[in-house]
């Protein structure tokens, strides 16, 4: 991967780390912790540094929103002209009410049900991707139902091998359950091209996320390629191509995608093809322009262990837990000196961390933390367990900050509930 040209938007000032313009212990002061924090200059020069990239062919950048669909932040992206791509109803409500046109919204997703597609289909969005022959026949089904044509394009697997991804994180290998599979396609596209209710105009895949190697979109694209050739001349009316999302963020020292490497991958063969260039990045976009700040309770020795026990945990970041993944994370004000902890959160689950074995800045109670590369995958991941109500979420612009997402409440948790029970009959 090619050299750091992409900024950090996080930088110590007389020694007290700041957000931009803002210092994270003032957003602490006033928003609480645990509290997710997003820099909005950073989420626009990734836009711009994707969209320079791609700027030799036609070509749209579709946000992934299951990143990260917090309306402040997408809005932050819809003013760069960035578009959206989602995975299910809710996220498609929540891109139309963060102002994107159905005509710039992407609805994909392995398992939509007959009426997320009819949502996607009254809306109008610009494609709805395929993931199966059975879900093909869906959406024929309530496209003549809604005396529409259905504009389609097919996630296809391409089968390519992803090296060193975490195994949750690798989608496009043979046997995921990810896209319709190869050996399938051919068949699939001629039942879709003889429909008149289905009109089969771009083809997509999404091989994996965080890849480091760019060798899986070179094999994909090379392989989407050849496919589309043989569609178009069956007769689809193909228009798209999309190399879907993948790209990775900077967790600890590595380097920052190469950009332009990756452009020369897929614009030569969307060229070739005449086809619009189509990428659906989440974490590059948004993983670096985020920190989790949380406030350190307590210190405890335990079996030789040396715990850090802070006030957010697997609820507020799901993903050392479940991806084993790895946050850098520093103190806000450091004390000077280190030490080897475990960082857990208050979560009764022994699963339950931030960081293990890891040495990093010394700290005491009441010292605050930042934890590092959370604005993927991280509020979105959130959850409620042990009733612990979600974090707010904090966008920061040069020197003002705004929460765009309140802080849950104790009565937020319990709205759902049934008060007076109604029974029913069976
Ligand atoms: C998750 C997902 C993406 C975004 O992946 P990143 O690794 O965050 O870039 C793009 N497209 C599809 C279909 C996805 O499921």
């Amino acid at each position: 991967m090619g050299p750091r040209v992409l900024g950090r938007p996080y930088v110590r000032h007389d020694g007290a780390l700041w957000c931009e313009g803002v210092p994270l212990e003032v957003i602490a002061a006033g928003a609480g912790t645990p509290a997710y924090v997003y820099s909005a200059n950073a989420l626009r020069e990734r836009y711009r540094a994707l969209d320079t990239a791609l700027a030799g062919v036609p070509h749209r950048i579709h946000y992934s929103l299951k990143a990260n669909s917090s309306r402040g932040l997408l809005q932050v992206l819809r003013d760069e002209g960035c578009h959206a791509d989602v995975v299910s109803g809710g996220e498609l409500v929540r891109a139309m009410r963060a102002g994107f046109a159905p005509s710039e919204i992407i609805f994909g997703g392995v398992g939509k049900s007959r009426a997320e597609i009819r949502a996607g289909l009254q809306a109008g969005v610009k494609l709805l991707n395929i993931e199966s022959a059975a879900e093909l026949d869906v959406v024929e089904d309530e496209a003549r139902a809604l005396g529409v044509r259905a504009r389609i394009a097919f996630r296809v697997n391409p089968e390519v091998e992803v090296a060193n991804a975490h195994a949750y994180i690798a989608t496009g290998s043979r046997g995921h359950k990810f896209g319709i599979p190869w050996g399938d396609v051919l068949s699939v596209a001629n039942r879709a091209i003889a429909s008149k209710h289905l009109e089969l105009a771009g083809l997509d895949m999404h091989v994996g996320s965080q890849l480091l190697s760019l060798d899986p979109y070179r094999d994909g694209v090379e392989r989407l390629a050849g496919l589309a050739r043989t569609l178009q001349k069956a007769g689809a009316p193909l228009r798209y191509l999309d190399a879907g999302g993948g790209l990775p963020a900077r967790y600890g020292e590595e380097d920052a995608p190469d950009l332009e490497l990756f452009a020369s991958i897929i614009v030569p063969v969307a060229t070739s093809l005449g086809l619009e260039l189509i990428v659906e990045p989440g974490r590059f976009v948004v993983a670096e322009s985020g920190a989790l700040l949380t406030r350190v309770l307590y210190r405890k020795l335990s079996g030789g262990t040396d715990f850090v026990i802070c006030d957010a945990g697997m609820t507020e970041l799901l993903r050392p837990s479940h991806y084993d993944a790895y946050h850098a994370i520093e103190a806000v004000q450091p004390r000077g000196g280190q030490a080897t902890v475990d960082v857990v959160g208050p979560i009764c689950e022994t699963g339950d961390f931030l960081a293990r074995d890891r040495t990093m800045d010394d700290v005491q109670p009441g010292d605050l933390l930042a934890v590092h590369t959370t604005g993927a995958y991280g509020y979105a991941m959130s959850f409620t367990y042990n009733a612990r109500p979600r974090a707010p979420e904090v966008l920061v612009d040069g020197s003002r900050w705004s929460v765009i997402t309140r802080r849950e409440t104790y009565d937020d948790l319990v709205r759902l509930e049934t008060e007076t029970l109604e029974w029913q009959e069976a």
